[in-house]
């Protein structure tokens, strides 16, 4: 998802994380990230996505999802049928499936081989379908249809985006992060559980065309004149990174061969008044694709494909198919012009970190921004050089706020989760990381996060998406580095206030010291240019002293590597 701006969490949202914080239970600081809480059933607002687990939730794995979807634009509904599918882990008696209050649910009922087809009884607790199964227990499968219909919400933070072309052609799409999947699906709304492939049917009027996940098995025309695009994805998908597009839509279609030797297609899927710009720009989405190959290993769906759809909002990382919304402007995201369409180039990198790597718990979720965010000055780095990358580091630390820390230790919702610092302080946080490693050791984290086993497999098929945490990115930093990085985590990701760097001078000498919140240790590094002559002061104890000739020049951090209080 981009950082939108200027940046702003409606009130809706702000009170969906208060009455969310009510019921978190914190986690004692320095204990490993913990597996996602599981609390007390509660009447859980359609808005909460993620968080607490509730005891039923955590009580089964979706394994399959199958969407059939009937889009109408004229009426800004959709309706057909989704089956969920999922192993039990815990005895249940109880299928629970978020799904957004505003649908109506006509019928709920069992399938799969087990226990038999027929109706399942349910109630509606706030957002959440309780579903009544005769007891099952670990080993045994779930399966359950529900048919259901209503007009998906048109405004907040998660909605259903109804637009028109230029020529007046329906223009649809959905962007649902924030509030979860539920916003038009029955779902378990948690980012621990991904199903491992899932099928999505959609119905639109001819001649709009539905672009979505992995790869198109088929298009089938219907008596009453709609026609269906059965797409399948052969990979797990986080919820938030299921979606749809429908438009008049022209594809423009390149097979991309890649470092892993395979080919696979990229689709950009663009509405006709823009086909041209749209094949303009492919040659720069195919080299932020050669960027993020050669630097963090083979694109993670190789054996899907890699699409593009032009959207009627800015922008969001669907797996296999990112929302693009620049208008093929340099300056769409944030409001910087950073030289190269950055919003393609920040949504492709979350296939990597978002759709590959996935937090189980929101309060991770600078594993995907801050890491998506790093990549545009990167990027820039190694096509425009470095000034360009120093003009937007520069850029997006003017943003950072410092109020609350980049990752929590408790359990998150979005809501709460969710706030600027995950982008920008985050992206800074590497940046840092970066000078304390050393550059080539940098690179060497990067590759290792994305692909821990060495050597990456060529095939495409072998799924590699995990659920790590941040203090698994934090164990294999220091891994890498040959030392233990933690306390560069506990000051930056773990708290909210920045380090102050001390500097008094006296005669020949100048002292350093660093001033951290609760005194944490903080032996960072500190390179200084002395009468033009670059110098590494080593702090090991938070302090140092420089012996500088009187009157000479000194400027500190030249090269501006270090996150730190003005
Ligand atoms: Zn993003």
């Amino acid at each position: 998802m981009p950082m939108p701006s200027p940046f702003r969490m409606p009130g809706w949202l702000r009170a969906a994380g208060l009455v969310v914080s009510l019921i978190a239970t914190p986690v004692a600081a320095q204990q490993p990230a913990p597996a996602p809480a599981v609390g007390p059933p509660a009447l859980h607002p359609p808005e909460v996505s993620g968080g607490q687990l509730t005891p039923e939730q955590a009580s089964y794995d979706v394994t399959y999802y199958d969407l059939s979807l009937r889009i109408d634009p004229a009426d800004s509904t959709i309706g057909g049928a989704a089956t969920v599918y999922a192993d039990v882990v815990h005895p249940l008696d109880r299928f629970v499936l978020d799904l957004d209050t505003v649908f109506t649910v006509s019928a709920i009922t069992r399938v799969g081989e087990v226990g038999g087809a027929g109706p399942l009884p349910f109630e509606r607790r706030g957002g959440r379908l309780w579903i009544t199964v005769p007891t099952l227990q670990p080993g045994e499968r779930i399966g359950a249809k529900v048919e259901y219909h209503g007009k998906p919400r048109t405004a907040g933070r998660g909605r259903f985006i109804w637009a028109e072309t230029d020529a007046g052609q329906p223009w649809m799409g959905v962007s649902c992060e924030m509030f979860g999947a539920d916003l038009w699906w029955p779902v378990k709304d948690h980012p621990s559980d991904e199903p491992d492939s899932l099928a999505l049917n959609f119905t639109v009027p001819v001649p709009l065309v539905a672009a979505s996940n992995g790869r198109l098995r088929a298009v089938s025309d219907n008596p009453d004149g709609t026609r269906t695009y059965h797409w399948f994805s052969s990979m797990p998908v986080n919820n938030y990174g299921v979606s749809l597009n429908v438009a008049p839509y022209v594809t423009i279609t390149e097979q991309y061969e890649s470092v892993a030797g395979d080919t696979f297609p990229v689709t950009f899927w663009a509405i006709p008044e823009h086909e041209a710009q749209a094949r303009a720009a492919l040659p720069e989405f195919l080299d932020h694709l050669r960027f993020f190959e050669e630097l963090l290993g083979p694109y993670p769906f190789r054996s899907d494909k890699y699409g593009i759809a032009e959207v009627p909002y800015l922008g969001m990382e669907h797996q296999t198919i990112i929302a693009y919304g620049a208008n093929f402007r340099n300056d769409a995201m944030a409001r910087i012009d950073w030289g190269f369409d950055a919003l393609h180039q920040h949504e492709l990198a979350h296939e990597w970190f978002g759709n590959m790597i996935t937090p189980p718990d929101w309060h991770d979720i600078w594993l995907h921004e801050g890491f998506a965010q790093y990549m545009q000055p990167l990027y820039a780095e190694s096509r425009l050089g470095v000034d360009k990358a120093r003009e937007l580091m520069r850029l997006m630390g003017a943003r950072i706020r410092n109020r609350q820390a980049v990752a929590a230790r408790h359990t998150q919702t979005t809501a709460e989760a969710y706030n600027s610092e995950i982008y920008y302080k985050g992206a800074w946080i590497l940046h840092t990381l970066r000078f304390v490693m050393g550059d080539a050791a940098f690179r060497t984290l990067l590759r290792q996060w994305t692909y821990p086993d060495a050597p990456v497999p060529v095939t495409n098929q072998a799924c590699r998406c995990r659920f790590p945490t941040t203090d698994d990115f934090v164990r294999l930093a220091s891994r890498v580095a040959g030392r233990d990085l933690a306390w560069f985590f506990e000051v930056y990701v773990r708290q909210p206030a920045l380090p102050t760097l001390l500097v008094t001078r006296e005669g020949d000498a100048v002292e350093f010291s660093w001033e951290v919140p609760d005194d944490l240790p903080f032996p960072m590094p500190v390179d200084v240019l002395v009468n033009g002559e670059r110098r590494r002061i080593e702090l090991p104890e938070g302090k140092a002293t420089l012996a500088v000739p009187g009157g000479a020049a000194f400027e500190i951090d030249p090269e501006a590597w270090i996150l730190r209080a003005p």
